[in-house]
């Protein structure tokens, strides 16, 4: 890999005693498609708060661009370029969605010229396939839409990468197709994306490489077809 984004040199993450991680390298080039996938409990959500800095690492580094961000905290990682959507969303419920995505933009103080932040709200919005709800409040958007919002919101920090948690999870089959379409939109403006997802048809599709967790270690990591006929992954599948 020419220019990683995103360089993770062997983190662990122990909780109390218990090891959510276990000396874990990762690597995700510039507008690169990682899928990261393991079974429940495997130390996927860990991995991406130990990214965001929700989490600190115990052990290891984490370069982004190049730069040692160990230690830094959450909001100045965002700054630099690192977004996330979360598992479960949490906007403003009384606020609209154009409200709910001007709150970001305006934190991550990314201005672009002249353009207001309502204007550039609006465009985030739009792209996500939102346009006809920006004046609705977030309390009254179903699963789908609200996961749009999710990524919308993480989109208005104008992110080099941007990590999906399971942003499909309860969506029904043309839902994640949706889903799938903004992903890739995202990433063809260059923004790098790591997807964790159980929906495996959707993970393959997006995925140019995959990374396999399995007990809070790296088990397998490859393109899609070697990773789907990988034993050492079937097993940790058909153990959950
Ligand atoms: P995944 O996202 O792959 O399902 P997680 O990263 O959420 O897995 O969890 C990995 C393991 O770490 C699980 O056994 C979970 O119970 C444990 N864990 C996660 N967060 C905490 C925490 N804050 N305190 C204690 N244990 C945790
Ligand atoms: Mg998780």
């Amino acid at each position: 890999m020419a220019d990683p984004v995103l360089d993770i040199r062997g983190i662990s993450k122990h909780f109390g005693g218990f090891t959510a991680l276990s000396n874990v390298d990762l690597q995700v080039g510039e507008g690169e498609r990682l899928g990261l996938i393991g079974p429940n409990g495997s130390g996927k959500t860990t991995m991406i708060n130990c990214i965001s800095g929700a989490l600190t690492n115990d052990e290891g580094e984490i370069l982004f661009q190049g730069r040692n961000i160990n230690g830094m905290p959450a909001h100045k990682r965002t700054r630099l370029g690192i977004a996330r959507s979360f598992q479960i969303p949490k906007p403003f419920a009384s606020m609209t969605v154009l409200q709910n995505v001007a709150i970001p933009l305006e934190y991550a103080g990314r201005r672009e010229g002249r353009r207001s932040i309502d204007d550039q709200a609006r465009e985030i919005v739009e792209s996500m396939r939102l346009g006809n709800l920006v004046d609705t409040s977030a309390g009254a958007l179903n699963q789908i839409e609200l996961r749009k919002l999710e990524l919308a919101r993480a989109m208005a920090a104008s992110p080099r990468l941007l990590i999906s948690d399971e942003a499909m999870a309860g969506l029904s089959g043309n839902e994640v197709d949706e889903i799938l379409d903004i992903l890739f939109l995202v990433n063809q403006r260059g923004v790098a994306v790591i997807m964790i997802e159980h929906i495996m048809r959707a993970v393959m599709r997006f995925s140019e490489r995959i990374v396999v967790l399995d007990a809070g270690s790296k088990i397998a990591e490859g393109l899609p077809e070697t990773i789907v006929n990988n034993p050492d992954v079937e097993r940790a599948y058909l153990g959950e």
